[in-house]
């Protein structure tokens, strides 16, 4: 063996108690923080484990303090030294190692520091890019490396419940044959097939059934799913789903076994016990309640049909139920985290037109009467609407009306949002529940043909199947999502098994027998060699982290990710490549110049 080049840890940086006293340990670590008093010298060393303070006493050899009067923040070293108890006034109660401080005998720097672009706090308040640039060192501070451990312990969590319940893990290949599946598909060039392409998976859908008709007949995998879309919201090029099917199961096999899988995880990872079933409600009743097939259900703030608006004299709601629309509302409960000003009534009414809404008529309850807004339309029903909506003193009524149903229903949940936030109502917690009974068709207005609302391969109601083609808006699938805290976590569904049918919906989402015939006769030649039943979900790993650790954006829970502009700063991709590379591909870039 060489002989050791440098002093190796002993212990981490998180580890030191006060049981400890008297040791002689080396640490290993950064220099977060370097203070001198004089020839006094404490340096609070850094690992992903926690700190310590070392300190290089006045008395400490003269090499000792030279040593110690170069060290600089971030600077990496090694320091060997005894562990002693810090003086009772001297004792950091905040800091897990604070009993004790480990008095150096030897310094080693291990190597120097840069200027730094930002200093490495718990929560790094620099520029999303700029983080994103030093990515490697914006990962260093504590709030960053406790997301990506707690993301470790959650995947492991899962990884471990699915080994216990005799799943098989598979591996599903990342070059494939471009299938839509909703989103566009990054297309990846042939070199040995020039002219031809593979696609990145949007997910493992096509696999994973496949591997079914194969007899895994319970698969899962941790698979990074990949699609090319405009950066908006939160979303990445690429994230990851715990991926999962099963043979011989219906709806509530998945539904429950999800919910087993959740109250394990949290369970092991938090402490935390969940319901052993979690809430349903059908899309039409999370749409008309909460305006959203995404509810929060952590605050309450329900959304009811306006009756008054039946016959009332305000044409703007009488049109809209003439039209087949909606017109509803809830009651904003009166709060002294917020008066309800005419600025605050345009702000509620902006969230509510992101969704299409015309605007938002309100009233208010002031001194036992309905006053302002749209109460002159009302008055004579004044001691009805108080009695059904249960409006108090200081509450708001917020409608809505909309010819549109759906459009009604988002707008006013925009609304309930808002206010869940803004009034400080949503209760802390984990608020998990299923959304079943989806329409399985959306109609794309642009391109004027029906579309999977969730993907082709999902099942219809069986009540449905003999008539599908008739009124398409009107099929119920066999589709469920699973909802925290208003994010949807996971989509899956009951799966088609059968050629025939699986080309109806083929057929009613324009693809004809040929088309499908080319995009997905692997599928359909599988489904000649007697498929089982089977059905699936999908949870989105970042989302339930994202959730768990409690920030707002999944960028906060991956190591590496792209930023708001779908690039990555850090090594400056997407980028140019050369010719030769190009050539080799046969293929030219012709970039239309920017106007
Ligand atoms: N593949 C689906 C998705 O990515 C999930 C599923 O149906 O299992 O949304």
């Amino acid at each position: 063996m060489s002989e050791q080049a440098f002093m190796q840890r002993t212990v981490t940086c998180g580890q030191l108690r006060s049981q400890d006293e008297g040791k002689t340990v080396i640490l290993n670590g950064w220099v977060h923080r370097d203070r001198n008093h004089g020839a006094l010298h404490f340096i609070n060393l850094r690992d992903r484990y926690g700190i310590t303070q070392v300190v290089v006493d006045d008395d400490a050899p003269a090499s000792l303090q030279e040593t110690a009067g170069q060290i600089k923040l971030e600077y990496c070293i090694a320091v060997r030294g005894i562990v002693r108890r810090r003086p009772d006034s001297m004792i950091n109660p905040d800091m897990e190692t604070g009993e004790i401080e480990v008095k150096a005998e030897e310094i080693e720097i291990l190597s120097k520091c840069d200027t730094l672009p930002f200093m490495i706090e718990d929560e790094n308040n620099a520029k999303e890019d700029l983080r994103l640039k030093y990515r490697f060192l914006d990962l260093r501070g504590k709030g960053m490396t406790d997301r990506i451990v707690m993301r470790h312990k959650i995947v492991k969590a899962i990884r471990e419940y699915f080994y216990k319940t005799d799943f098989l893990e598979i591996e599903t290949p990342t070059l494939i044959r471009s299938t839509p599946e909703g989103a566009r598909d990054f297309l990846v060039p042939s070199r040995i097939y020039p002219g031809k392409f593979f696609a990145l998976p949007q997910s493992p859908q096509l696999y994973k059934q496949l591997l079914m008709v194969s007899g895994m007949d319970k698969y899962f995998q941790i698979a990074r799913c990949y699609r090319d879309e405009d950066p908006r919201g939160d979303r990445q090029l690429e994230f990851t789903q715990l991926d999962i099917e099963m043979s011989y199961v219906q709806r509530d096999d998945v539904l429950a076994l999800m919910e087993d899988l959740f109250g394990d995880v949290f369970r092991r990872v938090l402490d935390v016990e969940l319901p052993a079933h979690f809430q349903r409600l059908s899309y039409n009743d999370a749409m008309n309640t909460y305006g959203s097939d995404k509810p929060d259900l952590r605050f309450d703030i329900p959304m009811k049909d306006f009756s008054f608006a039946q016959d009332c004299s305000f044409t703007a709601f009488t049109d809209a139920l003439a039209k087949g629309g909606a017109v509803k509302y809830l009651v904003a409960p009166h709060s002294d985290k917020k008066e309800f000003t005419r600025k605050y009534i345009t702000e509620l009414e902006d969230a509510a037109k992101v969704y299409g809404a015309h605007g938002l008529a309100w009233m208010k309850v002031q001194d036992g009467k309905l006053t302002g807004g749209v109460t002159k339309f009302f008055q004579e029903k004044e001691a009805e609407i108080l009695a059904q909506t249960k409006a108090e003193e200081g509450d708001m009524i917020l409608i809505v009306a909309h010819e549109n149903w759906k459009k009604c229903c988002n707008s006013l949940g925009a609304v309930r949002s808002k206010l869940g936030a803004d009034l400080g109502l949503i209760r802390d917690g984990y608020a998990f529940c299923w959304i079943i009974d989806f329409p399985l068709f959306e109609y794309n207005e642009d391109e004027g043909h029906w579309e999977a609302a969730h993907h082709m391969f999902s099942m219809p109601q069986a009540e449905y199947i003999d008539t599908l083609e008739e009124n398409p808006g009107a099929v119920k699938g066999d589709l469920y999502d699973l909802v925290l805290n208003g994010y949807e976590l996971a989509s899956g569904s009951i799966r088609i098994h059968d050629i025939e049918l699986q080309k109806r919906i083929f057929r009613i989402c324009n693809f004809s027998d040929e088309k499908a015939q080319e995009r997905f006769g692997f599928l359909l030649d599988a489904f000649r060699f007697s498929p089982p039943p089977h059905g699936g979900i999908a949870p989105g790993i970042d989302r339930l982290c994202m959730i768990i650790s409690k920030v707002n954006t999944i960028r906060e829970v991956i190591a590496f990710p792209k930023n708001t502009a779908a690039a990555s700063p850090m090594d400056d991709c997407p980028a140019e490549v050369e010719d030769i590379q190009l050539k080799e591909l046969c293929l030219k870039v012709d970039v239309p110049e920017k106007k």
